[in-house]
């Protein structure tokens, strides 16, 4: 008679692994904590305080590229980001200044453009997954022991 292996749910789904959705959903969470966390309550295209901003794209999230790219996603207040179509050419200026070295010879807004259509893979969110989570927990743990 052959062996007969039962796992629970959970067992199983520890040996399938999160799903490429599940993964996404996860990065989305610690990213966006991350940028509120880096930039504090000032939104970048009116440049007001706002304490509890949204996490802002410039070129839109829905392209994979500039989705999880940390000059792309930056503090706005709820004003700009969803009544104000996220106040794009607020932005722009507040990314100028904010960002203001060459990166790869392009300034910042041409930067995004050149990388908005690249794709990311699973593996490359897992990566970005336990960075972000790894920063969370350090920016937490640095202001708890202040
Ligand atoms: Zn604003």
């Amino acid at each position: 008679m052959g062996a007969c292996v039962k796992y629970t749910l959970k067992e199983a789904k520890v040996k399938i692994g999160k799903s490429k959705v599940e993964i996404k959903r996860a990065l989305i969470r610690e990213f966006n904590k991350f940028i509120r966390n880096r930039d504090g309550g000032v939104c970048i295209s009116c440049g007001k305080a706002c304490e509890k901003g949204d996490a802002g794209h410039f070129i839109p999230s829905t392209k994979q590229g500039t989705r999880f790219n940390e000059y792309n996603v930056n503090v706005q207040c709820v004003s700009c980001n969803r009544y104000q179509h996220g106040n794009l050419s607020g932005y722009a200026v507040g990314l100028l200044r904010k960002y203001p070295e060459l990166i790869n010879g392009m300034n910042v807004i041409e930067y995004l453009h050149s990388i908005k259509n690249n794709s990311v893979s699973k593996a490359e969110m897992e990566t970005l997954l336990e960075k972000y989570k790894n920063l969370n927990k350090g920016i937490l743990f640095s202001i708890y022991t202040k």
